[in-house]
């Protein structure tokens, strides 16, 4: 079978339909052949600030491209606006694509927006995309789980209430539970979760990674402990987009860098700077 073939194969994007997908974070090699033929087949995509121009060049020739983010100053459509464009269109008979950062359903509003389809009666396909949870960790070298570091991984979204962190979750029992905890949304409350995280009694020296622009080749990581997350944060200027990940699976990066390797990293395989999981 031919790639042609296969995406002749794959379902269409049918006129009053519309398709949620996932970009991916940000490499376009990363974006899932379902994603690339709805985004050749839509009238119209609708992206969000997440999706990089790379990938938006692969649109069809007459596909019209609509920014549903917040980016730049430019005025940003509220979640209810986004959700009624994608009503308006489907009415009007076009195939739409809502394009959205990773993964539409992790953190993203995918949810709400298919909700809203719903109601009107739409018909739609939700399409699964990498998420920078994972695949981010992946190009930094950090596997999301291990055998030797984790058997159990937490998300979460730094953005809570009033600028400060959720108030939904009982931290101390997080702390607790999870050996490694993946952030999203983090960057400008470092400070705030890495004192949640030691007051609820994680280690100042355990192991933290800040992932900035991961996949894209912007992307840059730091490596530091819990204790001193903040201030080095704010050394290296890191950008958003970024994930913050706390556990010891970071330690396993210097054997797993593989984007350093091909810069001339050394990578090591000795695991004797871990400790295992069940060994606190
Ligand atoms: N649906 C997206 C997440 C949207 S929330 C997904 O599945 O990945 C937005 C947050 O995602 C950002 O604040 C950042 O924490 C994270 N993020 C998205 N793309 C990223 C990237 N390329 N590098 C690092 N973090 C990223």
């Amino acid at each position: 079978m031919t790639i042609e073939n296969v995406l002749e194969n794959l379902p269409d994007l049918e006129a009053g339909w519309v398709w949620l997908a996932g970009a991916g974070p940000g490499d376009v090699g990363l974006l899932s052949l379902l994603t690339l033929k709805g985004m050749q087949q839509a009238d119209i995509v609708i992206y969000d600030a997440l999706v990089n121009q790379e990938i938006l060049d692969l649109v069809g020739k007459n596909t019209v491209l609509e920014f549903a983010g917040k980016r730049g100053g430019r005025p940003s459509l509220k979640q209810a606006d986004i959700s009624e464009r994608l009503v308006v269109h489907a009415k009007a008979g076009k195939k739409v694509l809502r394009l959205k950062g990773g993964d539409p359903f992790v953190f993203g509003r995918g949810g709400e927006e298919a909700r809203r389809l719903v109601m009107s009666d739409i018909p739609f396909r939700v399409i699964p995309g990498i998420t920078a949870g994972i695949g981010g960790l992946a190009y930094a070298g950090i596997p999301v789980t291990d055998r030797h570091t984790n058997s159990a991984v937490t998300f979460l979204t730094g953005h809570g209430e009033d600028g400060g962190l959720s108030k939904d979750i009982d931290w101390d029992a997080l702390a607790k539970s999870s050996p490694v905890i993946v952030v999203y949304m983090a960057l400008s409350r470092v400070e705030l979760m890495c004192q949640q995280f030691l007051d609820s009694g994680r280690r100042p020296d355990e192991a933290i990674a800040i992932i900035s622009k991961a996949t894209t080749s912007e992307q840059r990581v730091l490596e530091t402990t819990l204790a001193c997350a903040a201030e080095d944060v704010k050394r290296a200027k890191l950008e958003a987009p970024a994930m913050i990940v706390l556990g010891e699976n970071v330690k396993l990066r210097s054997g797993l860098d593989w984007l350093g390797a091909m810069k001339g990293k050394i990578l090591t395989a000795d695991l004797s700077d871990i400790v295992p999981q069940g060994q606190k």
